[in-house]
């Protein structure tokens, strides 16, 4: 078998093993990049965050289309091309993917399409997809192997039962689809199903959709899901999911303990993901991985294997794409010897419903949960000029603050745009803002950005556009 040397090998390519792969070769280290697709992308571009994406942004047309009746457009109801509409994601994928392949070139980072697994504390072996293996021997290794969802215990499989990737495939349009789990996923891709004409319910068992967010937050959304989707039930568990070849039988438990069927065209399974961190050898390794299922890491993101870092989604909580390019960067700083350590204050979060949901840094909730005292200043989007300009008034900006200092812990915003928008809480966190900077910065008017420059102005009791005096 052939032997490759490497300075660097990553292992999978998704948004963190890219991202550390491609700085890893800009600071001068040769690297190597193992992924069982044909190109770099991992789940984030394949089958998560950008063909959901692809999908939110049909379904964002579908509805402002229908919203416009409101003042005074009528279109006839949307014809769906599923075809079409399903290349169209296809390409978008085919598109990124094929540049992030080419960018692998330029940079000279040698991509293999195969799996990787350990053999020992410095040499991985790659089984590859034409069948043939090879050793690679590294001085340094990043695991970036992602998460795959969770499916629900005792289930046969069934072509009825989607989860997070079949749901993306978009094969059909089920005249009625069940949505189990009101999570990030399950709220975003009931959006696209719903909007392009399934009826769709959400089932979730705690007591709120998203659990974990803000309420406030989570009741502006709630009240339009409530418009688009056909039911919401909240604290019901799923007893039973019976395939069959045309439909899939649903027992419910309800709040009350009470038990209740209904019958489904498919059902899609999002109630969580799960880190990929076995079958890689990593018992050939010094490295552990904790009884949840993720490496177990220090701030520099290395594993107990000196040689071994690890990051994203195999590293731990909050599963998100930017959090793990950001490791992935921090890693190979740390390979390459220089002084770095893991520590965001500030990690935004955006589920892209519509509206939209965004917070970083310290939420009101973590705040409740840690008994810390936080000041917390709102804008009502009802007050905002853009936000009716765009007939889109169900929104709501707010500023977690330290009462005493007045700095800004965090931002979570709800309302058209609030992933764009969140980027500002992150700078006011990171670069440690009080409320007074961000009320003295000059935002453009008209935009939504200025619902958190009329946050921090409420702060004060000076909102131009509410009157709401500080009491003294
Ligand atoms: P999630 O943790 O966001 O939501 C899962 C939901 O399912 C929870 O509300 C949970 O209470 C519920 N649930 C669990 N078991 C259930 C059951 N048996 N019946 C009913 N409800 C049940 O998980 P997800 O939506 O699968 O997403 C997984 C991860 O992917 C998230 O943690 C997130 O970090 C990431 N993600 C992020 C984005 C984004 O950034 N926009 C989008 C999609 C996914």
């Amino acid at each position: 078998m052939s032997e490759l040397k490497t300075q660097l090998l990553v292992i999978g390519a998704g948004p963190g093993g890219y991202a550390a792969a491609f700085y890893a070769a800009d600071l001068g280290m040769q690297v190597t990049l193992v992924d069982t697709e044909l190109n770099p992308g991992g789940v984030c571009l394949y089958r998560g965050c950008i063909p959901s994406k692809a999908l939110l942004h049909a379904a964002k047309i579908v509805s402002e289309s229908r919203d416009a009746k409101n003042f005074g457009i009528t279109f006839n109801e949307p014809r769906i091309d599923v075809d079409k509409l399903r290349a169209w994601k296809n390409d978008v994928v085919s598109k990124m993917t094929g540049n992030l392949g080419l960018l692998a070139k330029s940079r000279k980072v040698a991509f293999i399409q195969g799996k990787a697994t350990f053999i020992d504390s410095k040499t991985a072996k790659v089984q590859k997809v034409d069948g043939s293996s090879q050793n690679v021997r590294f001085d340094h290794a990043i695991l970036a192997t992602g998460s795959r969802p969770i499916p629900l215990p005792n289930i046969s499989d069934s072509p009825l039962i989607l989860n997070s990737t079949t749901g993306l495939e978009l094969q059909t349009i089920p005249s009625s689809l069940l949505v189990v789990g009101g999570g990030y996923i399950g709220l975003e891709l009931g959006t696209v199903y719903a909007e392009l004409g399934s009826a769709v319910s959400v089932v979730e068992m705690t007591q709120g959709l998203l659990p974990g967010a803000d309420r406030d937050l989570v009741t502006v959304l709630e009240k339009r899901l409530k418009t688009i989707f056909k039911s919401i039930m909240l604290g019901t568990k799923v007893a039973k999911v019976e395939p069959t070849a045309k439909n899939v039988k649903v027992t419910f438990e309800n709040p009350d303990g009470k038990t209740s069927q209904e019958t489904y065209d498919k059902i899609l399974v999002a109630i969580g993901r799960k880190p990929n961190s076995s079958d890689l050898g990593l018992e050939n390794t010094k490295a552990k991985v904790t009884p949840k299922g993720f490496v177990q890491i220090d701030l520099q993101r290395r594993t107990t294997d000196p040689a071994i870092f690890a990051i994203g989604d195999i590293a731990g909580e909050p599963m998100l794409a930017h959090k793990a390019s950001h490791e992935g960067r921090v890693a190979v700083d740390a390979i390459a010897g220089k002084k770095t350590v893991f520590e965001p204050k500030a990690i935004p979060a955006v589920v892209f419903t519509d509206p939209e949901i965004a917070w970083c840094g310290l939420t009101e909730t973590q705040a409740k949960q840690e008994n810390r005292t936080v000041a917390v200043a709102k804008f009502p989007w009802g007050a905002s000029g853009r936000a009716m300009t765009l007939n889109r008034t169900d929104g709501l900006t707010k500023l977690i603050l330290d009462p005493d200092t007045q700095r800004v812990l965090g931002m979570a915003i709800v309302g058209p745009g609030a992933g764009e928008l969140i980027s500002e809480g992150v700078l006011a966190v990171e670069m440690g803002s009080v409320v007074e900077d961000v009320k003295l910065a000059i935002h453009p008017h008209p935009t939504t950005s200025e619902t958190i420059m009329e946050a921090a102005e409420g702060f004060f009791g000076h909102a131009t556009h509410i009157y709401r005096p500080k009491k003294s």
